[in-house]
């Protein structure tokens, strides 16, 4: 049995508030201070992207493909909110001058190698800072191949003999793909090359190397971890996630509730509570102005978003037109594809008065996005567990959804249940479906008692981390006793 408290090392590549790009950082800064809150010593590494600061700990080479890099530790930390009393998460950033000092965080030609070095040095840190962790907790495909590196060469070891490797997966569509070569660079056995292994269709697949080698597979939400189990959502890997099933979990995300509080939220003009939300009227009216858009009194539908296929942005190219001629306002904040980009500058060219827009990457303006808007729209085609919705919710803007993923499992449509509906769901991925959620959405907006109960109802829901990050430490302890039962069967 493991003594004292559970230690895990959390291993990630976007920790807000030090770096972000998505849903992951703000998983990967909030999960682990809910976990700390309960005791565990858990302690996060990510790379030092340029600008983050923190204080030099110590450094060591790293062997890569028969060349020494550096890693230079530093250290800082994620600090709880002054009333939580909770302890602060340490936070070790591997700095390495070639591969993080970039102005992005991800799309380079070397991202194999950079990946692969970050792997290599997050396993490496733990003797270096006297840290062996009970377990290795790795997110997403860019750590993938530390639990193959875990299995292969440091398990045989007596330091790490019973370190378990959880994988967590927030988006099974982004694997790294790289050529063969890239196993020299990792370090790891050409045997490996198989379909059973960490090849995927004649290359590497850094994120298959983390589900074939991690101990247990964990992704962001109940309905999610049984889609990732079929052909539609697999992609391509449904086989391997059938045959790990047993070791699958499925935990909600939760969000940072005092971050994410419309009460305190300093990026809000215009602060207000679940008792109180008189004022999210006058953020709409700010909002408004701040886009360029006349204040008037229709429904502001709001949408933050990455740019890409998954987040459902082909059906406002098929229905634009259509919504845009009724009386709405539409207001997009988002980064990403170019052909979304264009198709949204030219809606806000021919809708000038209709559509808000800002392409971009903005924390801030995001947050006030989801304070003025009366309606956020989330009709993504898959969706692990987004988070937007359940920000929405927190800040009394209604989702409208399509139920796929954790949008399945966290927005139930209002005309369905009236109980415990909380937004707009339509369950079939087509611009007709789409168009029906978003008119009910319009009769909602005219039914002011009705749209005023649904707001309050959902600012009360609890999203925050408490119940999951307990899920978190059950599989983490299922994980840690199956990893010393199979040891000391050895
Ligand atoms: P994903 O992780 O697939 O991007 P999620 O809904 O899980 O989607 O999380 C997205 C997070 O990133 C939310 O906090 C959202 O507000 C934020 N976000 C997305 N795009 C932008 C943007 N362009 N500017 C600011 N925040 C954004």
């Amino acid at each position: 049995m493991t003594k004292g408290p559970l230690k895990v090392l959390y291993a990630a590549t976007e920790v807000t508030p030090l770096a972000k790009t998505g849903g992951l950082a703000d998983v990967a800064g909030s999960l682990p201070r809910a976990l700390r809150a309960l005791g565990l010593d858990i302690r996060i590494v990510l790379p030092r992207y340029k600008n983050i600061p923190g204080t030099y700990v110590t450094d060591f080479p790293v062997r890569l493909h028969g060349r020494w890099e550096t890693a230079i530790v530093r250290e800082t930390r994620l600090d709880p909110a002054p009333d939580q009393g909770r302890p602060a998460v340490p936070v070790y950033l591997i700095d390495n001058y070639r591969y993080f000092h970039r102005d992005e965080l991800y799309g380079y030609p070397d991202d194999g190698e950079r990946w692969a070095f970050f792997s290599r040095a997050l396993l490496a840190l733990g003797e270096k800072i006297d840290f062996i962790p009970d377990v290795l907790h790795l997110n997403d495909w860019q750590v993938g191949p530390a639990a193959a590196i875990l299995r292969t060469e440091y398990r045989s070891q007596p330091l790490y003999a019973q370190t378990a490797a959880v994988l967590t997966v927030h988006n099974l569509e982004y694997q790294g793909l790289f050529g063969k070569d890239i196993l020299g660079v990792l370090g790891l056995p050409t045997e490996l090359f198989h379909p059973d292994g960490v090849e995927f269709y004649g290359q590497v697949n850094f994120l298959k190397a983390g589900l074939v080698f991690a101990d247990s597979i964990n992704t962001v939400s109940p309905t999610y971890a049984e889609e990732i189990r079929t052909p539609e959502f697999g992609q391509g890997l449904d086989r391997l996630l059938v045959k790990r099933a047993a070791d699958l979990y499925g935990i909600i995300n939760g969000i940072d509730d005092q971050f994410f509080n419309p009460a305190t939220d300093p990026c809000v003009p215009f602060n207000y509570s679940a008792s109180d939300f008189g004022p999210k009227r006058r953020n709409k009216a700010a909002l408004q102005r701040e886009l360029g858009l006349p204040e008037n009194d229709v429904p502001v539908f709001g949408w933050v978003s990455r740019l890409v296929d998954q987040k459902g942005f082909d059906l406002l190219g098929k229905l634009g037109e259509d919504l845009l001629n009724r009386k709405l306002q539409l207001v997009v904040l988002g980064k990403g594809d170019p052909r979304y980009e264009g198709m949204l500058r030219d809606l806000k060219k021919r809708f000038p008065t209709k559509v808000g827009l800002h392409i971009g990457f903005n924390a801030p303006l995001a947050q006030r996005i989801y304070a003025g808007s009366d309606f956020f729209l989330m009709p993504s085609r898959f969706e692990p567990c987004g988070l937007g919705q359940l920000i929405g919710l927190r800040y009394g803007t209604i989702p409208v959804v399509r139920a796929t993923g954790g949008l399945a499992d966290t927005v139930i449509d209002c005309d369905q249940d009236q109980r415990h509906g909380n937004g707009l769901v339509f369950s079939h991925y087509g611009a007709e479906d789409f168009r029906a959620a978003v008119l009910r959405a319009l009769a909602l907006y005219a039914a002011p008692a009705r749209l005023e109960a649904l707001v309050g109802y959902g600012m009360r829901q609890d999203f925050s981390w408490g119940q999951s990050a307990r899920g978190y430490v059950a599989m983490y302890r299922k994980t840690t006793e199956k990893v010393e039962k199979s040891t000391a069967g050895a």
